[in-house]
């Protein structure tokens, strides 16, 4: 089996990528390693069923070369991280939007099967939960960037169920909710990697808000194995699937659990929004995954505690 990994050198691609060499595959990544690392393959580097071609997804040419050699297409490289989409806001819209229908509109020529991964942005500001993948989306207004990531997200996930509907591709959707794990990087936002660097480095723990805000972190090791489950099931063809946990934590909770376990006498400070991105930006109360859809269709079940994987990450961060 021959798979094809866009963003492959990020942190969630780098461990799609580990995981599929283990399983045999050949892997061939395509990344131009704006947010990816080339150190996130270094395990993987000397194996001579990996290709690496660091390039954007937005060179036709070489698409055109290695989508027809690929038995499946795992899609993820995209412009992420809220500090680089508020940051970069024509960037994010264009690669998301462009480099998506560049892969599906050549894979569909071909046939492959593509897993497009999307955000739990897609939500939006609804409720804040328990959200199935059929929600209604409640997305902010134009002038507040954070929102260009989710509509370039939610086009996305139109394009990819476009594509099965009307050409026949074999395409899903994974909604990655708030994936944490060893490699992911603090400079684009990211939460946990952010509090456990600072906890190491002496602190400040910056909270934004009050930090009465929650989210649930899935571990990248399950949703690694959820997409590729994903991509194997035949019933999951043309449907998104939320894939993380859906184990609930306030943000001042998560700062408090982390200098607990790192450096006790670490303070915690608060940061208002305005400081932290820009005038107006919206933060989410609450944002946590309906996990019924992939349960029942790939028996997707979280296998870490959120305890057990702040474990596992301060452990690779301190080494
Ligand atoms: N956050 C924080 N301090 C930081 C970075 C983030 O308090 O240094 C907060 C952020 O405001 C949000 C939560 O942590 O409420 C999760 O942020 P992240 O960017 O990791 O994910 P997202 O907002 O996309 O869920």
């Amino acid at each position: 089996m021959r798979s094809l990994v866009t963003g492959g050198a990020g942190f969630i691609g780098s461990h799609l990528v580990e995981a599929l060499l283990e399983r045999g595959d050949e892997v061939m990544v395509v990344d131009n390693l704006s947010t990816g690392r080339r150190e996130n393959l270094e395990a993987a580097a000397e194996n001579p069923r990996l290709a690496f071609h660091e390039d954007t997804i937005m060179n036709e040419g070489l698409l055109r070369e290695l989508i027809p050699g690929a038995d499946r297409i795992f899609h993820l490289a995209a412009a992420v991280g809220v500090m680089l989409i508020v940051e970069r806001p024509v960037h994010t819209i264009e690669t998301n939007i462009h480099g998506t229908e560049l892969v599906l509109r050549i894979a569909a020529e071909h046939g492959a099967p593509v897993l497009v991964a999307s955000s739990s942005e897609v939500c939006g500001k609804g409720d804040g939960g328990p959200y199935r993948e059929d929600d209604d989306m409640v997305l902010g207004p134009t002038s507040r960037s954070r929102w260009s990531y989710a509509a370039s997200k939610a086009v996305d996930e139109f394009l990819a169920l476009a594509y099965h509907k009307e050409r026949g591709l074999p395409a899903v959707v994974a909604r990655f909710f708030n994936t944490i794990g060893p490699r992911q990087v603090g400079r684009y936002g990211m939460v946990v990697p952010r509090f456990v660097s600072q906890a190491l480095s002496g602190g400040p723990i910056t909270v934004y808000g009050d930090g009465t805000q929650t989210r649930s972190f899935g571990w990248v090791g399950d949703v690694v194995r959820g997409a590729i489950a994903l991509m194997e099931e035949p019933e999951a063809r043309g449907r998104v699937f939320n894939l993380g946990s859906d184990e609930e934590v306030s943000i001042r909770e998560l700062a408090e659990r982390i200098r607990a376990k790192t450096d006790p006498g670490v303070e915690i400070v608060h940061v208002p929004y305005e400081e932290a991105y820009e005038a107006g930006f919206e933060d989410l109360g609450r944002r946590v995954p309906d996990l019924s859809r992939a349960r029942e269709t790939i028996g997707y079940r979280p296998t870490l505690t959120l305890d057990e994987i702040l474990d596992r990450i301060i452990e690779a961060a301190a080494r």
